[in-house]
C-alpha cells in the first residue's frame, strides 16, 4: 500500500490548491509521530507544485503546539499542521498569528466493522457519541447504525478547545460533559486509554470502539480519580516546603498564563516563595538543581504525573493547601 493510499489525500489536495492560489513560495509542514512518511510525501508534492517545503522536526501531540513561530523563523509564509483540528485556547489566547492550514488525519482502520460485530456489548439505552478526530468522519454512519439497532444516540457538542461536534482531546472532554446528563453511557470512537479516561470523568462508563484492539472495551466512569488522589497526596507531602515552582509551556496551546497567575496567588497566600518557569517541552531533568521539590503544572494538563525525583501537581491539587490549613486551625 502506498502512502497515498493510506492517507485521505483529498483534504491535502484542497489545502495544496489554496497554497497555490495564495502563491506561497515557502510553506512549513508539521505533524505527529506516526504520519512522518506522509509529511515527506506532502513535502514532495509541494515541491512538485513549485512550493519549497520546510519541515518542523519535533513531532507534535496536538495543535496546542502550533509551530508558526518556527515556520516564520525559516521564512515560510504559511504552515500546514497535519493530524489535528484547530485548537481553541481556553484562555482565549491567539493561536495562529500566521497562515495556518489544519489538515486532520483520518485513520483508515475498520472502525465500523468493529462496531457492527460487537455492538451488542454496549449495555445502555441512550448513548452519547464522541471520539477523536481520526475517526469523527465516521460519526454519522456510527450514529445511523446504532439507531438502527434500537439505541437512542445523543451527539456530542464541541468542547472548550475543539471544533468538531463530539470531538474530544486529552485535555478537553467538554463534548462529553455537555451531554452527560442525557445519556446512560458513552460510545467512544478511537483507541487507547488516554482519551477515554478523560471522557470517563463525565461520570459515565465509556464503551470504546477500538479498531486497533478490534473489539469494544469499557473504560469505567471516573477512572482518573486515582490520579487526582495521588496528586493531593503529593501536595500534602510537600505542604511545608517554602519554595514552589510553577511550570508553563511556550507552546501556544499549552501556555496558561491565567492559570499561572491563579496558582501563584494561591501559593503566595499560603506564604510560599514562588518561581515561574517556561519551556517548550517539559522534562523533569530541566527542573533539577534549583532546590525546588514541587512544581505546579500550568502546561499540558494531562502531563501531570509524578516525576522520578520531584513532585509535579495540577493547579487543582493546590486545594489541599487550603484544606490542610483549615484542619490545622480547627
Ligand atoms: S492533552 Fe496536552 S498535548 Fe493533547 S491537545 Fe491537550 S494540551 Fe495538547
Amino acid at each position: 500500500m502506498t502512502e497515498r493510499e493510506k492517507f485521505n489525500y483529498e483534504e491535502f489536495d484542497e489545502v495544496l490548491e489554496e497554497l497555490k492560489q495564495q502563491e506561497y513560495e515557502k510553506v512549513a509542514l508539521q505533524g505527529p509521530d506516526g504520519i512522518k512518511p506522509q509529511i515527506i510525501d506532502f513535502a514532495d508534492e509541494m515541491r512538485e507544485h513549485g512550493i519549497e517545503p520546510v519541515i518542523i522536526g519535533a513531532s507534535t501531540f496536538g495543535a496546542c503546539g502550533i509551530a508558526d513561530d518556527k515556520a516564520e523563523t525559516m521564512g515560510a509564509e504559511a504552515l500546514v499542521h497535519v493530524g489535528h483540528t484547530r485548537f481553541l485556547h481556553p484562555e482565549r489566547a491567539d493561536m495562529d498569528d500566521m497562515n495556518v492550514y489544519y489538515l486532520p488525519y483520518r485513520e483508515d482502520r475498520d472502525l465500523m466493522g468493529v462496531l457492527r460485530e460487537h455492538y451488542e456489548e454496549i449495555e445502555a439505552d441512550t448513548v452519547g457519541l464522541i471520539g477523536v478526530t481520526q475517526y469523527m468522519d465516521r460519526a454519522e454512519p456510527a450514529r445511523e447504525f446504532l439507531e438502527s439497532k434500537g439505541y437512542e444516540v445523543v451527539e456530542g457538542k464541541t468542547g472548550l478547545r475543539t471544533t468538531e461536534p463530539g470531538q474530544v482531546l486529552g485535555c478537553d472532554a467538554g463534548a462529553a460533559h455537555n451531554i452527560s446528563h442525557k445519556v446512560d453511557a458513552f460510545v467512544f470512537l478511537g483507541s487507547g486509554h488516554f482519551h477515554p479516561s478523560q471522557v470517563s470523568e463525565a461520570g459515565k462508563d465509556v464503551y470504546v470502539v477500538d479498531p486497533y484492539e478490534k473489539h469494544i472495551w469499557v473504560e469505567p466512569a471516573n477512572s482518573l480519580d486515582d490520579e487526582m488522589r495521588a496528586e493531593y497526596a503529593r501536595v500534602l507531602k510537600h505542604k511545608d516546603k517554602q519554595k514552589w515552582g510553577i511550570v508553563t509551556s511556550s507552546k501556544k496551546g499549552q501556555n496558561y498564563m491565567r492559570a499561572v497567575e491563579i496558582a501563584k496567588e494561591k501559593l503566595e497566600k499560603h506564604g510560599k516563595d514562588v518561581y515561574v518557569f517556561v519551556e517548550d517541552r517539559i522534562f523533569e531533568p530541566d527542573y533539577k538543581g534549583f532546590g525546588i521539590d514541587i512544581f505546579v503544572n500550568c502546561a499540558c494538563p494531562r502531563m501531570t504525573k509524578d516525576w522520578q525525583d520531584m513532585a509535579y501537581v495540577s493547579p487543582k491539587a493546590l486545594e489541599m493547601l487550603d484544606k490542610a490549613e483549615e484542619e490545622s486551625t480547627q
